[in-house]
C-alpha cells in the first residue's frame, strides 16, 4: 500500500519538475524609470523590497531583481539587471548564500559608487548539515528574512546603507526604521505568547525555509525539499515524512508554490492531513505586505499546532 502511494507521489514529483522549469523565466519584470533626487535601490528578494520601502519611504525607488513566481534559489541575473545596477546607488542582498551571483554581477555592472549591503550581516547564522548542500551553497541557511527577529537586523542594516548613501536624510531613515522595527517586534511578541501554549511544536512544509522562524518561537520544521529547494524527494525521504507525520500527529501540510506543491498535497492525502498555503516572501504573493504574510504564516502554523490530534 505505502509503496503504491509513494510511487504515485514520485510520479507527480517528476511531472511537476517539468512544469517548474518553464516557470522560472523573467516574469515580465520591467525596470521603472528612476525619479530624480531619489535613491536608486536594487534588492534581490521581495521581502527586502518591503524593508527598503519601509525605511526609505518616498526618498527611494526600489526594484526587486528576482521576478515573482521564479524559483529564488535558481535565479540568474539578466542583462537588464546588470544595466540597472550600473546606475544604482544601493544594492541590498540577503547574503548567507542566497545570492551566489552577486559578486560577478556587481563586478559586471562596474559601478564604483554602488553601496552594497548584506542585510543579514550580524545575524547569528544557522549552519546547515547536509554535506552536498554545503559543498554547493556554503555552510549557512540563508532564510533570515522569514524571522521577525532577524528581519529587525536586516531593516537596521538597510537604514545604515541609506544613511551612508544619503546622509542629509539620516533622521528620516532612522525614524522609519524604528517604527517598522517596533511593528515587527509587536507581531513577534503576540505570537511568542501563543506558541508557548501550543500542543505540538513540529510542522511540515514544502522546503526547509523556516529554521530562523522556528528558532524565534522554539518550533521545529520538517520538509519535502531541502534548504535550497533542489531535487525531488527520494522514496526513503517520503517514507520518513509519512512516518514523521503519523508519529507527530500532524494535521496540516504546508504547501509552497515553488517547492513541489503536488508532493505536499499527496503527502497530506496519505496521512489524512489538510493542505495550507505558506508564503516564502521571495516574490510578491497575493498582493499582501510582508507583515500581512508573516501574520498569515504564523496564524496558520499556530492553528495547525494547536489542533494537533492528541494521543
Ligand atoms: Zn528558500
Amino acid at each position: 500500500m505505502l509503496k503504491k502511494i509513494l510511487a504515485s507521489i514520485l510520479c507527480i514529483a517528476a511531472l511537476t519538475s517539468f512544469s517548474a522549469c518553464s516557470e522560472s523565466g523573467s516574469g515580465g519584470k520591467s525596470t521603472p524609470a528612476p525619479t530624480p533626487g531619489k535613491l536608486k535601490v536594487y534588492v534581490s528578494l521581495n521581502a527586502l523590497k518591503e524593508f527598503a520601502r519601509a525605511v526609505g519611504g518616498d526618498k527611494v525607488d526600489v526594484t526587486a531583481m528576482i521576478p515573482d513566481g521564479a524559483k529564488p534559489h535558481a535565479f540568474e541575473p539578466k542583462a537588464q539587471d546588470v544595466a540597472g545596477l550600473s546606475k544604482a546607488d544601493v544594492l541590498i542582498i540577503n547574503g548567507l548564500g542566497m545570492e551566489p551571483w552577486a559578486e560577478k554581477t556587481i563586478s559586471a555592472a562596474g559601478n564604483k559608487n554602488l553601496i552594497t549591503v548584506e542585510a543579514s550581516k550580524g545575524v547569528a547564522a544557522i549552519k546547515i548539515e547536509d554535506e552536498e548542500e554545503i559543498k554547493e551553497h556554503g555552510q549557512y541557511d540563508p532564510h533570515t528574512w522569514l524571522s521577525l527577529k532577524c528581519a529587525q537586523t536586516e531593516v537596521r542594516n538597510i537604514r545604515d546603507a541609506f544613511s551612508r548613501a544619503d546622509p542629509s536624510n539620516r533622521d528620516y531613515y532612522e525614524k522609519n526604521c524604528e517604527s517598522y522595527v517596533s511593528q515587527l517586534e509587536s507581531l513577534y511578541n503576540e505570537f511568542s505568547a501563543k506558541f508557548s501554549t501550543a500542543a505540538s511544536k513540529n510542522f511540515v512544509t514544502g522546503h526547509a525555509a523556516f529554521a530562523y522562524l522556528c528558532r524565534d518561537f522554539g518550533l521545529s520544521q520538517n520538509s519535502v525539499e531541502d534548504v535550497f529547494s533542489e531535487g525531488e524527494p527520494s522514496p526513503q525521504k517520503l517514507a520518513l515524512l509519512v512516518e514523521y507525520c503519523r508519529k507527530n500527529k500532524v494535521t496540516t501540510i504546508f504547501a509552497e508554490e515553488m517547492a513541489s506543491p503536488e508532493v505536499s498535497k499527496a503527502l497530506a492525502r496519505e496521512v489524512g492531513a489538510k493542505v495550507e498555503t505558506i508564503y516564502t516572501l521571495a516574490g510578491s504573493e497575493d498582493g499582501k505586505s510582508y507583515l500581512e504574510r508573516m501574520r498569515i504564516n504564523l496564524s496558520r502554523i499556530y492553528e495547525s499546532l494547536a489542533s494537533t490530534r492528541q494521543a
